[in-house]
């Protein structure tokens, strides 16, 4: 039976990024893919935080040649009036301007690739039917054959064979999200680096998503509470048209655009596994969790855990007693990202405070550059960002009681005419918010 120091199940970016690693490391690492790459894949919009470790994979060129460059995002309310830019370049301490909108397809096979590339032994079309551990390591099943692995990493996404296996996984109640989603053609872009934005737009108990991606491609997607989309009886596609049409700003956002995909699905995505780690395996990316898709934080989650795995393990690889140190620092430092995330996301869900602050006019100590870090995956670790953050939860966390800021009702306001070009609704809805470029300014 082959042996390998490291068997990872799952070629998406948290497989890849393991991948290459260890093998550029030296390490015997086989990739078990269940899929045929070149696959449709949701989770396009990636974050500037993850290009230290796309430069360490040798993959900024690939990156640049293939990719639409991303500069940051807006974020606007339903009713057409305020919205707010950032721009990474922005962000408190901001390392990098930019980071990429992917189509996950042609990413996800580009990373694999580069596995491959780098001396991973890749196979596709592979599923791993189960895992056995043993003292000495594991047990891969496949269809036709096992083999052995001192290691696993589990990056096999939401299918999740390990926490699975051991009843790991645990949803959040609270976050029983569905999303619709699909890609068009046709749909107008501002000019400049605001072509390249991802924008949002947050109605009462929804939010859209638009994505720009190359070839005239935009990806737009709806996220809601799962009951209102069972309560319905619709069709994905009859609730996701419908969805679009009752919101003039994301009508005025598509304009003459169409859709040129099917309307895919995605239900209960936020959950994460009570142990990310054992004696002989570690859980990476979505196979370790994953909280809700809004601040489009799960390839940095990772791109982040595919390459904090790969470093405990080559250490673990040559000096054994160090396992279970090096495994403690890995489960904790990627439930550290989830545990900033899932504050973040909790925020934006209870109620309409977090966009009622974060599009009211400029807050004080420098807010706003420290919620831009945060958006682009500085997870912060720093304390001149965590103490922005807590003071960014004190104004919502007020706002709940008084009216620190605006009001918004979040909903279309059905007397005024929907702006009939894109430029007309800039006009309307860009007001100064958190990220008013005055707030900007760094330190
Ligand atoms: C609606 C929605 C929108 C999102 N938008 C964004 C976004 O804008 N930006 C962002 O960064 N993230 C986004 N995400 C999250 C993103 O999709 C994931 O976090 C990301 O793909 C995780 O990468 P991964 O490598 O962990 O898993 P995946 O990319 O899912 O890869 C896992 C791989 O494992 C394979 N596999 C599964 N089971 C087996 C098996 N038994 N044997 C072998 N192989 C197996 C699968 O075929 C797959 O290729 C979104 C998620 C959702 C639900």
């Amino acid at each position: 039976m082959d042996e390998y120091d490291v068997a990872i199940i799952g070629g998406g970016p948290a497989g890849s990024t393991a991948a290459t690693l260890l093998a550029r490391a030296g390490r015997s690492v086989i990739v078990l893919e269940r899929d045929k790459f070149p696959r449709f894949h949701i989770g396009e919009s990636l974050l500037p935080f993850s290009m230290s470790t796309f430069k360490r994979l040798g993959l900024l060129e690939k990156l640049r040649a293939g990719f639409v460059e991303k500069f940051g995002g807006e974020i606007a309310e339903a009713g057409g009036e305020k919205a707010a830019k950032f721009y990474f370049k922005d962000g408190f301490e901001a390392r990098t301007d930019r980071s990429y909108q992917v189509t996950r397809a042609e990413f996800d096979q580009m990373m694999l690739e580069h596995a491959r590339e780098n001396g991973a032994e890749v196979y596709e079309e592979t599923p791993v039917s189960d895992v056995a551990f043993d003292e000495n390591g594991c047990e891969l099943r496949l269809n036709d054959r096992s083999i052995r692995a001192k290691y696993v990493i589990d990056a096999s996404g939401r299918n999740a064979v390990i926490g699975t296996k051991f009843k790991l996984k645990k949803s959040y109640p609270h976050l029983k999200k569905l999303a619709l989603f699909a890609h068009f053609e046709g749909v107008a872009r501002a000019s400049g680096i605001d072509a390249t934005l991802t924008r949002m737009v947050r109605t009462l108990d929804s939010w859209f998503w638009v994505i720009p991606l190359k070839d005239d491609r935009t990806s737009i997607g709806v996220v809601l509470d799962a009951t209102e989309f069972k309560k319905s009886k619709l069709a994905p596609e009859e609730f996701f048209e419908r969805a679009l049409s009752q919101q003039p700003t994301m009508r005025d956002r598509i304009g003459n655009g169409r859709r040129v995909s099917p309307v895919y699905s995605a239900a209960d995505f936020s959950y994460r596994n009570e142990k990310l780690a054992g004696e002989r395996w570690l859980l990476a990316g979505d196979a370790a969790g994953f909280i809700d898709p809004v601040f489009s934080s799960g390839v940095f989650l990772a791109v982040f855990s595919g390459e904090k795995a790969a470093d405990a393990l080559d250490e673990a690889l040559t000096h054994a007693a160090r396992r279970r140190r090096l495994f403690a620092r890995y489960e904790r430092a990627v439930n550290h990202v989830m545990d900033v995330y899932l504050r973040f996301v909790d925020c934006w869900y209870s109620g309409k405070e977090f966009i009622e602050v974060f599009l009211a006019p400029s807050a004080p100590f420098q807010v706003a550059p420290a919620v831009n870090a945060v958006l682009g995956g500085n997870i912060g670790n720093r304390f001149a960002i965590r103490w922005r953050m807590e003071f960014f939860y004190l104004i919502v966390r007020l706002q709940r009681r008084w009216t620190l800021c605006p009001r918004l009702s979040l909903k279309p306001k059905s007397s005024s005419p929907t702006p009939s070009s894109n430029a007309e609704a800039e006009r309307a809805t860009h007001a100064a918010g958190l990220f008013d470029s005055a707030s900007l300014r760094s330190e």
